[in-house]
């Protein structure tokens, strides 16, 4: 077997969810830090004080601007991991943190709060509040194919992860002015209403086969944009579905 990738969670102004949906995989998770990778660095989780080199850094949250330690936190996970991943809709698009205006106790004045693909690099996004624990997992299995799997391994691990780091590079906002502007005003929306059933607070209704949101209730979380498939559908993935499904599949026995 090859080499397990060294893994790491980095905890900023998250609701640690997104640690919740990685350990929801149950058992798929003990067999991934079994065979596949080490779990390096988490603070809710192991006693490593300081951030270690990472193959692959799961970053939960968004940066408080006022909190010089998540500022220096964030860098040096840039500086010491190969691939950055934006785990969840915090660390991709602000989401509820997009709300914060400070003025409360004790810090009254940490009110900035940025994703972090606003201050680094990301390599790619894993939207979602929460996450789904079967997207974690395949990243995670896709990440470790990418870094020590064959040619052919690397190619599928490849294809699997371009649309996540398209992604990544589309930029930091999310909201449901998203399908609006990228798919409803450009006369691709198809009326599927994967977008509402996307939504984890039920913002977005289909009327007349057409997505209505309540944008009061939006947190900007980004999942009904990724979730569309009018949004960054992919023909590379798709034609490979059933490669990609059994190599999931057969890491997981
Ligand atoms: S409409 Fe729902 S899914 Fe879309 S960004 Fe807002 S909260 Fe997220
Ligand atoms: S998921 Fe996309 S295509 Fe489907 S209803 Fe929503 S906006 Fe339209």
């Amino acid at each position: 077997m090859a080499n397990k990738i060294k893994l790491g969670h980095v905890h900023l102004s998250g609701c640690t969810g997104c640690l919740v949906s990685v350990a929801d995989n149950n058992l798929g998770l003990i067999k991934i830090l079994d065979d596949y990778a080490d779990l390096v660095y988490s603070l809710t989780l192991a006693d490593v004080r300081h951030i270690p080199e990472m193959d692959v850094a799961l970053v939960e949250g968004s940066v408080c601007i006022q909190d010089h330690e998540s500022v220096e936190e964030i860098k040096e996970t840039r500086k010491k991991s190969k691939i950055v991943v934006a785990l969840g809709s915090c660390s991709s698009y602000g989401n509820i943190t997009r709300f914060s205006r400070g003025g409360q106790h004790n810090q009254p004045q940490h009110e900035s709060f940025l994703p972090i693909g606003d201050l680094i690099d990301v390599d790619l996004y894993i939207p979602g509040c929460p996450p789904s624990p079967e997207l974690i997992r395949n990243v995670a299995i896709m990440a470790y194919l990418l870094l020590e799997g064959n040619e052919d391994q690397k190619a599928l691990a490849g294809k699997y992860l371009k649309p996540l780091m398209d992604l990544a590079k589309r930029g930091t906002s999310g909201c449901f002015c998203d399908l609006m502007t990228d798919v409803i005003n450009q006369g691709l929306c198809m009326g599927c209403g994967t977008c509402a059933a996307s939504c984890p607070v039920r913002a977005i209704s289909l009327e007349f086969g057409k997505p209505q949101g309540e944008r009061d209730l939006c947190i900007k979380c980004g999942s009904c944009y990724g979730a569309c498939p009018r949004s960054f559908f992919n023909f590379d993935v798709m034609e490979e579905f059933e490669s990609i499904s059994e190599i999931i599949a057969g890491a997981l026995k």
